[in-house]
């Protein structure tokens, strides 16, 4: 990284953190206990120039670099914002990407300006009630009616989906060609025919919302297709390597966030007249959890690099997501340990971090799957 870019990357942090100290930590607490963030934030996060930061000038964003991007997405995840985090990574690295990348010229005019000035929030639909992992088993379908689409069917888990405005949609238009009869949709949600469920309650990242979306004879006009027919199983295998990534980004840095409350705690507890900090199981818990952070670092590190080259194999990014998920998983659970009973109250925030955690190991494709596509090259299938 150059001075230059190291620089504006140090601006931009400051920026981001001044903003969330501003617009987001005097309100958090309230939004997760309604478990939805207002619609508002959207907009506040446009005006301070926090969405889809690397998308051009054109569309009215910074054309800041990849890693400043990510480093927007993990500062949140370091302030114990897990939620936030989970509804920015959709809006901002995923779906304005997508439109990015395989949309038209006018499809990209009209939605990115808006996604940038969070007049639009974004969400994708994949997942349905019988298929998530296996998403080729998805039953949603798209006909082609005259210059129209009709789209029928279900999607569950959806993030944003109680606010979004705009929804990529996974429909099948070819029942019997499996994964390669999807298409994807760019569906306006102010259309007849699209309702949401009522939002779907979690264990954690409560402020970011969960919920089922319907589509009950929707009629999409032709242009709402998003590239070609019958590629979306393909679109969807390019874009979610970078999907993977930004949940690496939230699992290192939330280490880094729930380690560094962790460190200050157990330097002021006393137990037996002595720090918390001083005995040696929590000496050996804390080395054991920044050996593996800063493993998992190196790595990230490396894939961020073959992302900006446009080298990071499928496989990079579910090793790099098997790895530093589970690591976040493990680092929370062991962390909120050395708070003792405080760390199991809503009190203290080490609980948030751990059950913002448990998620990110089962969506954006579960560990098991991870450890499927990982393995599939090495057995030559
Ligand atoms: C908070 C949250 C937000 C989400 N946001 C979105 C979103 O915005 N958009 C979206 O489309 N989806 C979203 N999802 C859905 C998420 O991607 C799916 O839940 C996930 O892919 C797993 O699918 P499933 O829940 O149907 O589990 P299943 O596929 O039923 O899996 C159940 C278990 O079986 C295992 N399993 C399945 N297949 C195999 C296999 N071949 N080998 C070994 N084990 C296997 C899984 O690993 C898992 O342990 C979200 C989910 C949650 C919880």
């Amino acid at each position: 990284m150059s001075n230059t870019d190291s620089e504006e990357l140090a601006l931009f942090r400051d920026m981001t953190q001044r903003a969330l100290q501003k617009e987001v930590a005097p309100h958090y607490e309230t939004w997760e206990q309604n478990e939805v963030m207002p619609r508002s934030i959207w907009h506040t996060l446009g005006q301070a120039g926090m969405l889809c930061v690397d998308l051009p000038e054109a569309y009215g964003a910074a054309s800041a670099s990849f890693e400043i991007a990510q480093m927007v997405l993990g500062e949140m995840a370091q302030m114990g914002y897990g939620g936030l985090a989970s509804s920015y990574n959709i809006h901002s690295n995923i779906v304005a990407p997508y439109i990015f990348h395989q949309g038209s010229d006018a499809q990209k005019q009209r939605w990115l300006p808006k996604m940038v000035s969070g007049d639009v929030v974004g969400a994708i639909a994949m997942t349905e009630p019988g298929s998530g992992s296996d998403l080729a088993a998805l039953r949603t379908s798209a006909v082609r009616e005259g210059d129209e689409w009709v789209i029928n069917g279900s999607k569950t888990f959806i993030t944003n989906g109680l606010l979004a405005d705009l929804v990529i949609v996974c429909a099948s238009t070819n029942p019997s060609a499996g994964a390669k009869g999807i298409s994807l949709f760019l569906v306006d949600t102010s259309l007849p025919g699209f309702s949401r469920g009522k939002g779907i309650r979690k264990i954690g990242q409560h402020s970011s919302d969960t919920a089922e979306l319907f589509f009950d004879n929707l009629r999409l006009p032709a242009d709402a297709l998003l590239g070609e027919e019958n590629r979306g199983f393909f679109y969807l295998m390019e874009e979610l390597p970078r999907e993977r990534l930004g949940c690496a980004t939230q699992a290192i840095f939330a280490t880094d966030g729930a380690l560094a409350l962790t460190l200050d705690y157990v330097q002021e507890r006393k137990a037996f007249g002595q720090t918390v900090g001083s005995f040696q199981n929590t000496r050996f818990k804390l080395a054991e959890i920044k050996t593996q952070l800063e493993l998992c670092r190196a790595y990230y590190q490396q894939c961020m690099d073959k992302h900006i080259q446009g080298a990071m194999t499928v496989e990079d990014a579910a090793l790099l997501k098997l790895s530093s998920t589970e690591m976040q998983c493990t680092a929370a659970d062991q962390c909120l340990q050395l708070f003792g009973g405080y760390g199991y109250t809503s009190e203290y925030p080490i609980s948030r971090f751990y059950v913002d955690a448990r998620v990110q190991t089962i969506y954006a494709g579960t560990s098991e799957i991870m450890k499927e596509v990982i393995a599939r090259p090495m057995l030559g299938r």
